[in-house]
């Protein structure tokens, strides 16, 4: 069976979402072939370890931002990087 193109370092790394920065554009669930990201609505405890800036950019987007949910999923393609328009997500190596 032919190796997915795609799949470079599978569990090597994955993506961390910095919340101060997400506005909830949606591009990494767009672009994600592994369906890694989801939306979601922060809660008290997230909002609580987020910068006032942070929190109030949050607020005009509805608290809704993109959320890491299946990160062994994660190829390391790096394309959700690229995508994200805040420059929100990094790749970040598992365990490291
Ligand atoms: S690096 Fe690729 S596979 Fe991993 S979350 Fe981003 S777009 Fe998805």
């Amino acid at each position: 069976m032919p190796q997915e193109a795609k799949c470079r370092a599978p569990n090597l790394v994955v993506p961390v979402i910095n919340v101060n920065k997400c506005e909830g554009k949606e591009d990494c669930l767009r672009v994600c072939p592994h369906g890694v990201f989801e939306m979601a609505t922060l809660t008290a405890e997230h909002k609580a370890k987020m910068s006032l800036i942070g929190r109030l950019k949050a607020r005009v987007h509805g608290n809704r931002q993109a959320f890491v949910m299946h990160p062994d999923a994660c190829h390391a393609c790096g394309v959700c990087v690229t995508a994200c328009p805040e420059g929100a997500i990094k790749l970040v190596k598992v365990g490291g």
